[in-house]
């Protein structure tokens, strides 16, 4: 549990890095293409052909075409994404339990375990005891 829940985590905090980084590298990518293209009709091709056209240069000799920025800005976008996707299917699995009530014995799922929860059955504050973690 402990390890999954550190592992989603983990997977959170990369895929945000991933989208953050991307968005931001599209966003200023169009914000520096934004005054040349937007009196273009249309908008698409120019915009494609601005940022073929033009370069970022890193410095030290490094220049990369605007277009190949936003083609990585974009995959960094979708692979944190995917990233944030698999984390949650992980996260839940993981941590999906069945509860027990200590009056009435009834059990329900919950999607983690709690020291303090309602019985869905006999509708009373118990502490359920934790039968077993399962998917
Ligand atoms: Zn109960």
């Amino acid at each position: 549990m402990k390890k999954i829940a550190t592992y989603h985590m983990a997977g959170y905090a990369l895929g945000f890095a991933f989208v953050l980084v991307g968005l931001t590298m599209l966003i200023a990518i169009f914000w520096q293409a934004w005054p040349s293209v937007s009196t273009s009709r249309p908008i698409f091709p120019a915009l494609e052909q601005y940022l073929w056209i033009n370069d970022f240069d890193f410095g030290l000799g490094v220049r990369l075409k605007l277009m190949h920025l936003a083609i990585v800005g974009a995959a960094a976008s979708v692979f944190g994404i995917v990233i944030l996707g698999l984390s949650q299917k992980v996260f839940y699995v993981g941590k999906k339990v069945l509860l027990e009530c200590p009056f009435c014995k009834n059990q329900w799922k919950a999607s983690r375990a709690r020291v303090w929860s309602t019985c869905p059955y006999c509708n009373q504050r118990v502490q359920p005891k934790a039968v077993k973690t399962r998917e």
